[in-house]
């Protein structure tokens, strides 16, 4: 069996992450850190953010569009101001060491069987799975049976059964579904900047069964030191928005 603790959407928020660690840690034996891209991105501390991922068991780590806007790879024209203030931050912010390590993660990835990536597997920088068609039209792009994601903020599961139709959950605390379909996309939801109007930090873990009958995920949300998070950005140059917006989960 392995056991995964899937982060995505962590955006250098050091309290959020050190928060999920310790909850993942009361709960259950994890052997394997899959975290699914934008690590950095809007928060005060993307260094810090960094070097405690690099700290945890079995880490397989993406870049999403933070990452490779950070490193100067993709314009930010269409980032909406906040984020490109963000990321221009971020730029200046991240130390030579980070920067290094940020350069070299993949957009996509495969770890016991399951792919990883930041948006989907057709375009992890930049596409959003929040419909049945975008599902539809990632499953030629990708031939495991699973696929694990970020990018949309909300926690989720979208399965496809063996008759070609969808089901899709949005998941809250203490959800947990059967993998029990032919093709699937599961996202963990933001640890660092939550979007669904629950403001805490949003993570899940994967169980892979050897024979692989069945995986299971289950979700949790996890109360962080929302303040601390806010007092570090407000007492940077980042947009006062960023602060703001972690108190209301949007
Ligand atoms: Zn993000």
């Amino acid at each position: 069996m392995s056991r995964v603790l899937l982060l995505s959407d962590i955006h250098a928020n050091l309290p959020a992450l050190e928060a999920v660690i310790d909850d993942a840690d009361k709960r259950c034996q994890f052997d394997e850190v899959w975290v699914l891209g934008d690590s950095v991105g809007y928060g005060a501390q993307p260094n810090e953010v960094v070097e405690r991922l690099r700290t945890l068991p079995g880490l397989a780590i993406v870049k999403g569009n933070h990452e490779a806007a950070a490193l100067g790879e993709i314009s930010i024209d269409s980032f909406n101001p906040s984020a490109a203030a963000a990321a221009a931050w971020t730029v200046d912010a991240l130390s030579s060491d980070v920067r290094d390590f940020l350069s070299k993660l993949p957009l996509v990835t495969s770890s016991s069987g399951v792919t990883l990536c930041h948006g989907t597997p057709r375009n992890p920088i930049w596409e959003y799975l929040f419909t049945s068609q975008t599902a539809d039209l990632n499953l030629d792009h990708f031939d495991t049976a699973g696929c694990v994601h970020g990018h949309t903020h909300i926690p989720s599961v979208f399965g496809r059964d063996a008759a070609g139709n969808w089901h899709i959950n949005q998941a809250r605390d203490a959800d947990a579904f059967q993998l029990e379909f032919t093709r699937w996309f599961v996202n963990p939801g933001s640890v660092g900047q939550p979007r669904d109007g629950d403001a805490r930090a949003s993570y899940a873990f994967l169980s892979i069964p050897e024979d692989w009958n069945t995986p299971r995920i289950q979700f949790r949300r996890v109360e962080y030191d929302v303040a601390a998070a806010q007092d570090l950005i407000l007492a940077s140059d980042l947009p006062s928005t960023l602060a703001y917006r972690l108190s209301i989960g949007r």
